[in-house]
């Protein structure tokens, strides 16, 4: 069950990678297939432990990137998951059910732009009616723009409008379509970012979102407390996803992740952990309203 080689070959090659990727650049949302070198979701090294089993998450975003490696771990943990996505992502969502599926999960997709408030709401209820219910809530979709010639002078409302609400007003109507669904020892989790605390000239109504999402966790974790519902958040630092080829300047990609302490970007596999150890309602049954830094050694307080 432990394949100990894989997982020295992976942990060799996490320590020792560089970084410095090649200049490259996608159309949004981005694909995986696309992106050089393909990111680590995990696939070859997440030893699943039990710590989910017969729980049923919705992971939005869950196609690509930081949700492919949090539905990859949930699943080796024993999880079901519902999986929402861009229709143009199709493909990343079907690898990432052939995951699931592989390790004897169940693999919902559900397709749809969740800018759309009907469709925001509607995945919510149906990955509830598919799983048989839900346990954990992964508010993981978000967008960023950072392709402008200045800082906000460039910014415009058509821009702002889409930051805004697929990072925002998405995630407070998921979050809220998801209450009745969710009871004691469920949790809600939350992704933030670095640029809630260290922002990004480049990315300042980006940065925003983030800062008013973990406003956002450690205020719903008070109100739902008392349900023994837990709600935190994860703040990633610099990680080979997607999001980045497709929405940053390609000449940018060679330096991302090298101003952090550890002096390369993060993979998406280097994520899990801080999502399965929220999720599990015995590891964390203590932990509410907190934010956990996966940062590379960047500050989060
Ligand atoms: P990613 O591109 O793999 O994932 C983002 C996902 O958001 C997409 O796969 C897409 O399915 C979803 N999405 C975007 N707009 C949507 C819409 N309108 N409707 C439905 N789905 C939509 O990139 P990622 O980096 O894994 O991003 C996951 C989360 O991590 C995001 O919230 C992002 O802000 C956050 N984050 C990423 C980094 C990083 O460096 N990659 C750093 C900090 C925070
Ligand atoms: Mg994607």
């Amino acid at each position: 069950m432990f394949d100990l080689e894989a997982i020295d070959r992976a942990a060799e090659k996490l320590t020792t990678s560089e970084g410095g990727f090649r200049a490259q650049e996608q159309q949004p949302p981005g694909l995986t297939s696309a992106m050089d070198p393909v990111p680590d979701h995990g696939e070859e090294h997440w030893v699943g432990r039990d710590r989910l089993s017969g729980l049923r998450a919705l992971i939005t975003g869950g196609d690509s990137g930081i949700g492919r490696a949090v539905a990859i771990a949930f699943a080796r943990e024993g999880c079901d998951v519902a999986l929402s996505y861009l229709p143009e992502e199709q493909a990343d969502a079907e690898d990432t059910a052939s995951w699931v599926e592989r390790a004897g999960r169940r693999c919902v997709l559900l397709p749809g732009d969740l800018t759309e408030e009907s469709t925001a709401r509607q995945v919510v209820d149906d990955a509830a009616a598919k799983l048989g219910g839900l346990d954990i809530m992964v508010n993981n979709a978000g967008f960023q723009w950072a392709r402008r010639e200045s800082g906000l002078a460039d910014l415009t409302s058509q821009e702002l409008d889409q930051v805004f609400t697929t990072n925002l007003y998405a995630l407070f109507w998921m979050t809220q379509q998801a209450l009745p669904h969710l009871s004691s020892g469920s949790s809600i989790i939350n992704v933030s970012s670095i640029q809630a605390y260290d922002p990004s000239t480049a990315l300042i109504d980006y940065a925003a979102t983030k800062a008013a999402i973990n406003n956002f966790t450690v205020n719903l974790a008070s109100e739902l407390g008392p349900k023994g519902i837990r709600v935190n958040a994860v703040a990633p630092g610099p990680i080979w996803t997607p999001l980045q080829p497709a929405t940053k300047p390609g000449e940018s990609m060679p330096s991302f992740g090298s101003d952090t302490p550890l002096g390369r970007a993060g993979q998406p596999s280097e994520l899990a952990g801080a999502f399965v150890f929220l999720a599990s309602p015995l590891e964390a049954s203590y932990v509410s309203g907190t934010v956990i830094g996966v940062t590379g050694g960047k500050p989060v307080f």
